[in-house]
């Protein structure tokens, strides 16, 4: 997983935009993230396809940013955890 940082003042974000929310420049990098720190994991039920009928949805902080990923089980809440990616996106496992 890569998530965006702007070259000018530094801040971090999941989503890619044009211009930095921050200070307006335009000048991004992408930085790889491997670890992150659970901060809430919800079940999900009925997903649609082509994910899994059931996993949880992960809410991780990564350096200060919070990103979103995958997992087939429940992670507690402070837990480090690897984070993955497989064709439908990042996947998080325990450490
Ligand atoms: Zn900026």
């Amino acid at each position: 997983m890569k998530i965006n940082s702007c070259r000018n003042c530094g801040i971090r974000f999941l989503v890619a935009r044009s211009i930095c929310p921050n200070c307006g420049k335009e000048d991004f990098e992408s930085i790889p993230v491997k670890k992150g720190t659970v901060l809430e994991s919800v079940e999900l039920i009925a997903s649609p396809e082509p994910f899994p009928d059931r996993y949880y949805l992960v809410l991780l902080d990564v350096d200060g940013t919070r990103v979103f990923c995958r997992s087939e089980e429940k992670l507690k809440e402070g837990s480090e955890v690897k984070i993955t990616e497989d064709n439908m996106g990042p996947v998080c496992i325990m450490a």
